[in-house]
């Protein structure tokens, strides 16, 4: 937690709706604390129809910047005076700095950098190997963004096609070398897809908290011995999914270390210092076993 709040602390922000449940607090919190910084992180409950006003409000309040959640990601980039190029081609911004003395408030986008750094942490090198992502959403396109650029060949299953074709269609021209394809979620081009994968990323909110006994894959589907499995979801850490795959001696991955390091990534944008990464990992498990 800060150490003492003075005139001196410099603030950071989560701008969300809702942010109850946000492990970013505790695990920000703790990492000033660990580096003996004089910052913190607060908490800021922001409706749509205020986001503007709130991001305005970051510059004449003197913020260092601010973390930026669901449901505000992609809106508020045009309330910016500018986003970094991935954070345009995701089209979401997770992440505001605001430049000292300027005032210039900058989008960047640090969810696809925390996937890569979680699946390399994981043991898996995504280069030239072939990727089924589950889900189209925002959390989706961090993920297909980072695949991309880390040299993956993609396919997107969604429950809604177009919205998967939507995905691909833009990250196309981006990496016109690539493979990228969407198909339908059906548990056919699931099996088929899968068959000869070697990672599946689930994007979607199946298996979280409170529906914990809920997976995308089928209790009598066998799951391929080269697949490894990432799950976005944090809570439960072991989702129904991770579990599944683990039974069946598939290596997982789970969405807390992606968290973590979209934190740690942003932390440094701020700070300019080397992000506590073990200390943060630490406050975002216990805030999500005491919550749980
Ligand atoms: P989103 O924009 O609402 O997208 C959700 C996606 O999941 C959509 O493609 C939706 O399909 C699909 N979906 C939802 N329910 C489904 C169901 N019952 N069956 C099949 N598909 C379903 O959400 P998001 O922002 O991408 O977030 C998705 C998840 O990722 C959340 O659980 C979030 O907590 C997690 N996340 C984790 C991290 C991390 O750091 N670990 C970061 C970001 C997000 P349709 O298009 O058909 O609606």
């Amino acid at each position: 937690m800060p150490l003492d709040i003075n005139g001196q602390t410099k603030l950071v922000g989560l701008i969300g709706y809702p942010v109850k449940h946000s492990l970013s607090p505790a695990m920000h919190n703790s990492a000033f604390a660990a580096l003996n910084l004089n910052w913190c992180y607060v908490p800021l409950p922001v409706l749509p129809e205020r986001l503007g006003e709130a991001v305005a409000g970051l510059r004449a309040l003197n913020f260092v910047g601010a973390n930026v959640t669901v449901p505000h990601k992609g809106a508020v980039m045009s309330y910016l005076d500018r986003v970094t190029p991935e954070a345009q081609a995701i089209g979401a911004a997770n992440t505001i700095v605001v430049r000292e003395g300027q005032g210039e408030l900058i989008g960047y986008n640090t969810d696809w950098r925390g996937f890569l750094t979680a699946l390399s942490e994981g043991g898996f090198d995504p280069q030239g190997e072939r990727a089924v992502v589950l889900g189209a959403g925002g959390a989706a396109r961090a993920v297909v963004y980072a695949l991309a650029q880390a040299g993956a060949q993609v396919t997107v299953l969604n429950r809604t096609p177009t919205r998967a074709q939507a995905l691909v269609q833009d990250f196309a021209s981006l990496f016109p070398s690539m493979s990228l394809l969407s198909l339908p979620f059906t548990l056919q081009t699931l099996e088929e897809r899968a068959a000869e994968a070697h990672l599946l990323v689930n994007t979607t909110p199946v298996g979280m908290w409170p529906e914990v006994d809920r997976s995308l894959w089928p209790e009598d589907l066998a799951f391929p011995n080269h697949l490894s499995v990432f799950d976005l979801v944090y809570n439960p850490r072991q989702t129904k999914l991770l579990r599944q795959a683990r039974r069946a001696g598939v290596k997982v991955i789970g969405g807390l270390g992606m968290l973590v390091h979209q934190g740690a990534a942003a932390f440094e944008l701020w700070t300019g210092e080397k992000a506590p990464v073990e200390t943060m990992y630490e406050a975002a498990s216990k805030t999500l076993r005491i919550a749980s």
